[in-house]
C-alpha cells in the first residue's frame, strides 16, 4: 500500500531528538526557543511564539483578542473543524462562507456579505498551500462603512479598532504571496502554523503563532504575555525558574497549558533547516508529475499552484474530476484503494458535519464549497514518495476514474 502522509524521520531527526533527551531539558527550553528565532527568520515575522498546535494557537489568539458570546467569527466552510471549533470554544458564532471555484479558498464577496456589527475577526484559510488574497480581505476590513460597523469591547480591541485578520496558515509554510513568505507582516496580523504529523514540516504535534501586529502594539510585549498566557498564566517558565534563587513566581490569570517541548523542537530545527532545499523541492516535483500526468485529460481538473504574484507550498494535490457526483467520487476513491493507493478528501465541508448541523448550518447554503467538495480526491505527497511510487498513483488515478466515467 502506497500510504498518503507519512513524516521523514530518518538519522538526523532521530539524532536531534536524542540529543534533546540526553540534554537534561525536554520541556519548553533552548531548542523551542532556538526554533522560534529560526522560524520568524524564514517567514520573516515580527516574532514567532510556539506552542503545542495550531489549534492552541488559533485559540490563544482568539482569547487574547476577548472573543466571547455575541460575537461572530468569519471563516471557510471548507476548511478542517479546528479553524471552527476554536470560535465555538470561545462561545461565540462561527459564520461560514462559501469558497472560489477556482482555488478553495475563501471567498471575498461572500466574506463582505457576511460582516456586520459582530464580527470580530476573519479567519481565512490557505487551503491546501495556496494563499488568500490578503490584500483584498485588509482592504475590506479597512473601508470605512466596515470600520464604522465595529464595536470594540475591551483594550486590544479598542487598540486595533477594526476587525482582526487572523490567518490559518496550517497549510502554507513556505508559500508566497507578493514576494513575502506566509507569516510575513504583508499578509495578516497573525498567522499560525501546524506542525501536526501529516503537515509540511513537522514536530510530531505543534503550532506556531507569527506576531505582525500594526502599531500601536509592541509584537515583543506581546511574545512575553502569550507566554504567559500559554502557560498557565505562571510569570516565569521552568527553565527561568531553575536560574539560582528564581524560584518564586505569581499566577497572574487563570491561562492555559499550550507550550511546545525541545523535543518538539528538535524535529522542527532539523525539518526547517532542510524545509525549501529538500522538502518544498521534492513537493514541487511531485505536484509538476501529477501536473502533466493529468492534463491530457478532459476529466482532470488540478489545483492551482501559481498565479501572478502567489505560489503554494504544495501542501495537498487537490485533484477535481469534472462532471462527477459526490457517489461517483467515493466509488473512484474505493478503486484507487483497491490499487493498494491510499488517498484522502479535504475536506468534508463542516456544514456537513453532525455538530455543525446541529447548530443549524445547512451544506445547501455553501453551493460552491460542496461543489468543490464532491469532485475532489487529494493525492499522496510526500518526501520519500518514489517516482514508481508516483507512477503507481497516477495509473491507478487514471485506471480508477477512466473504469468510472465510461
Ligand atoms: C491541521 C489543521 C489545523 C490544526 O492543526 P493542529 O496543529 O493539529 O492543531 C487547523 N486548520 C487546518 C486547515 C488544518 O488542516
Amino acid at each position: 500500500m502506497i500510504p498518503f502522509s507519512p513524516p521523514r524521520i530518518d538519522e538526523k531527526i532521530i539524532n536531534e531528538v536524542i540529543s534533546a533527551l540526553k540534554s537534561g531539558w525536554i520541556t519548553t527550553g533552548p531548542r523551542t526557543k532556538l526554533f522560534e528565532e529560526h522560524l520568524k527568520d524564514y517567514c520573516g515575522a515580527k516574532k514567532v511564539l510556539c506552542l503545542n498546535s495550531a489549534t492552541a494557537g488559533l485559540e490563544l489568539m482568539l482569547r487574547w483578542f476577548g472573543v466571547k458570546e455575541g460575537d461572530e467569527v468569519i471563516l471557510p466552510a471548507y476548511t478542517y473543524t479546528a479553524t471552527a471549533n476554536v470560535v465555538v470554544h470561545c462561545g461565540a458564532k462561527p459564520v461560514f462562507v462559501d469558497v472560489n471555484e477556482e482555488d478553495f479558498n475563501i471567498s471575498l464577496k461572500a466574506v463582505e456579505e457576511a460582516i456586520n456589527e459582530h464580527t470580530k475577526v476573519i479567519m481565512p484559510v490557505d487551503i491546501g498551500g495556496f494563499p488568500c488574497d490578503y490584500d483584498s480581505i485588509r482592504t475590506i476590513i479597512n473601508k470605512t462603512g466596515i470600520k464604522k460597523l465595529f464595536k470594540p469591547q475591551g483594550i486590544e480591541q479598542e487598540k486595533l479598532g477594526r476587525i482582526l485578520l487572523l490567518s490559518d496558515a496550517a497549510h502554507s509554510l513556505g508559500a508566497w504571496y507578493k514576494g513575502h513568505r506566509t507569516g510575513h507582516p504583508h499578509l495578516a496580523d497573525v498567522t499560525v502554523f501546524s506542525f501536526h504529523a501529516v503537515k509540511n514540516l513537522t514536530t510530531a504535534e505543534g503550532g506556531a503563532i507569527c506576531l505582525n501586529l500594526p502599531e500601536p502594539f509592541d509584537n515583543n510585549d506581546l511574545y512575553t504575555h502569550l507566554c504567559v498566557k500559554s502557560l498557565h498564566g505562571q510569570n516565569k517558565d521552568a527553565l527561568q525558574k531553575t536560574q539560582k534563587g528564581n524560584w518564586r513566581y505569581d499566577i497572574v490569570e487563570a491561562g492555559y497549558k499550550f507550550n511546545m517541548t525541545d523535543l518538539q523542537a528538535a524535529i522542527g530545527l532539523i525539518e526547517l533547516e532542510r524545509y525549501d532545499s529538500d522538502m518544498l523541492k521534492k513537493r514541487a516535483y511531485i505536484f509538476s508529475r501529477y501536473e502533466n500526468a493529468f492534463k491530457k485529460y478532459q476529466w482532470a481538473k488540478t489545483p492551482l499552484t501559481k498565479d501572478s504574484h502567489r505560489e503554494t507550498s504544495y501542501h495537498v494535490f487537490m485533484l477535481r474530476i469534472n462532471g462527477i457526483n459526490e457517489n461517483q467520487r467515493d466509488a473512484i476513491i474505493q478503486s484507487i484503494f483497491d490499487k493498494e493507493v491510499a488517498v484522502n478528501v479535504h475536506f468534508i465541508p463542516l456544514p456537513m458535519m453532525s455538530f455543525y448541523k446541529s447548530l443549524g448550518y445547512q451544506i445547501a447554503d455553501f453551493p460552491q464549497t460542496y461543489a468543490n467538495y464532491s469532485c475532489e480526491i487529494s493525492l499522496p505527497v510526500y518526501y520519500n514518495l518514489s517516482d514508481e511510487q508516483i507512477e503507481s498513483v497516477i495509473n491507478a488515478v487514471i485506471n480508477s476514474v477512466e473504469a468510472s466515467v465510461k
